[in-house]
């Protein structure tokens, strides 16, 4: 299984019909594959696709990055992942996707072989610490790979580093901390991974789940339809050829079947801060003085002569944030937050580049507006479903919301970034986007054999995968 990351059903389809992907097209016409379309679910983020992928469960996962208030921690993943932390709550009981085999580059270890695998769990399991070091030390001894490194490596940072330039000088926006991750994605990791791969192959590991974060990177950096950024998709496309080359023809003498798929899309945004160079953080520590306010990529405030007292945590994942008030343990309700902060919710509703304010409530989940509040309880009203309609299709959407508002681990109040059909206000410095809702981040694609029958019609979440690609593997 192929993992590419960020990459929308709608962008894959674009891609092979303008021949950026030669070799999926040739999956498609010459071997009886077909891409589908399916949910992803919210939030649009990785953590919450890749657990619903690998474990058919992705309950209390609200976001990229959140608030913990029984655990009093910033969880995150990527590096200086805290995830290990409260890791023993989740997928207790859960069978992996990749039980015996080997998960390379994800982002869980999905009770499959580590190979530079999370930080969180070397770090937690000396015995096992050099399971990275070992793929990392093989990939530099083989000179095959290394000569293709350098060669291709180089070329990629030039072309990076150029197309960074010409972006600067045309006063195009780039988002410089993603332009810095895109060339690590682009010259080391992909390579890394594509290496695992091929020895896992080598092995006869019986499932192997690789991820490939280079597009995402990029479509980060310079955007998600940026010429540039279609053109790494020709790379990941050699990659998808390479493995295929080796599905009946590797050194572990077993037979593989192949499946390309991604977690999310993206979609183009705006910056929160464009206009008045204020952050969400910034209106809230306004409206709550007293309160110490600190946001989760971004800065902290606290503004004096107030009434009110206590910590506020705010997170931000693309155009989604999550604002938790970390003295109150639980959830607040939509009552409870209007006697304690009254006013709050209507405030943040108001203000002309937030699209949806999500708040539990005792009546089924509310949202608000700056037009006014909104139900969520099923069977929708057509003023909800005229609202939801704004950013996808109103039933499977509300569903999603439903779902997400149903975590205790979601924020007090949960805060959707204005879309206007194409562009999201996003809280991150970042050209392209997910983790909200609108458009193409909640819509990516799984490539599959037409004779499996595989049908995404109904599925609400990336975990409806999990018992399509359980399946193939064979009877253990
Ligand atoms: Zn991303």
């Amino acid at each position: 299984m192929i993992h590419v990351d960020g990459l929308s059903h709608a962008r894959l389809t674009a891609a092979v019909e303008q021949g950026h992907m030669p070799f999926v097209s040739h999956l498609m016409t010459a071997e009886g594959y077909e891409s589908l379309s399916y949910r992803c679910g919210v939030p649009s983020t990785t953590p919450f696709a890749q657990a619903g992928i690998l474990f058919g469960d992705n309950t209390e996962i609200p976001s990229y990055r959140w608030w913990d208030k029984e655990a009093g921690l910033l969880v995150t993943f990527g590096s200086g992942s805290t995830f290990g932390k409260v890791a023993d709550r989740y997928f207790a009981g859960r069978i992996p996707l990749t039980v015996g085999g080997a998960c390379i580059a994800a982002l869980y270890r999905a009770g499959a072989t580590d190979r530079f695998g999370p930080a969180y769990e070397e770090r937690h399991r000396p015995d096992k610490r050099d399971a990275g070091g070992r793929a990392i030390a093989a990939f530099l001894l083989n000179p095959v790979t290394l000569y293709f490194w350098i060669r291709h490596g180089g070329l990629a940072l030039f072309r990076i580093a150029s197309e960074y330039l010409q972006a600067r000088f045309s006063r195009r926006r780039t988002a410089n901390v993603y332009v810095v991750a895109d060339i690590y994605h682009e010259v080391l990791v992909h390579h890394l991974t594509r290496f695992a791969l091929i020895q896992a192959m080598d092995e006869a590991l019986p499932a192997i789940y690789a991820c490939f974060y280079t597009y995402d990177e990029a479509a980060h950096a310079f955007g998600p339809t940026d010429p540039n950024t279609l053109r790494i998709l020709r790379h990941i496309d050699s990659t998808i050829r390479l493995a295929a080359e080796r599905r009946n023809a590797n050194a572990g003498g077993i037979g593989y079947d192949l499946v390309v798929l991604s977690d999310h899309g993206q979609v183009e945004t705006a910056p929160f801060m464009a206009t008045d160079g204020r952050s969400l953080g910034s209106f809230v520590a306004e409206w709550l003085a007293g309160c110490t306010i600190r946001e989760h990529r971004g800065r902290t405030f606290q503004e004096g002569g107030g009434h009110f007292a206590g910590r506020v945590e705010i997170t931000y994942s693309g155009g989604l944030a999550h604002i938790y008030f970390a003295d109150v343990p639980g959830r607040l309700d939509d009552e409870q937050l209007e006697l304690k902060f009254p006013g709050l919710v209507a405030k943040i509703a108001a203000l002309d580049r937030v699209g949806v304010v999500m708040l539990k409530s005792s009546s089924g989940g509310v949202l608000a507006t700056r037009e006014g509040r909104f139900s969520l309880k099923a069977p929708l009203t057509p003023d909800t479903a005229a609202l939801l309609e704004r950013f996808d299709s109103p039933g499977p959407l509300a569903a999603e919301l439903r779902r997400l508002n149903s975590f205790e681990r979601s924020g007090d109040v949960v805060v959707f970034g204005a879309f206007d059909g194409k562009t999201q206000v996003n809280f991150e410095d970042q050209v392209g986007g997910h983790g909200s809702i609108g458009g193409e981040q909640l819509h990516p694609f799984v490539l599959a054999k037409k004779a499996w029958g595989f049908d995404t019609s109904a599925v609400l979440d990336s975990s409806g995968l999990y018992p399509m690609l359980f399946a193939l593997r064979q009877p253990v």
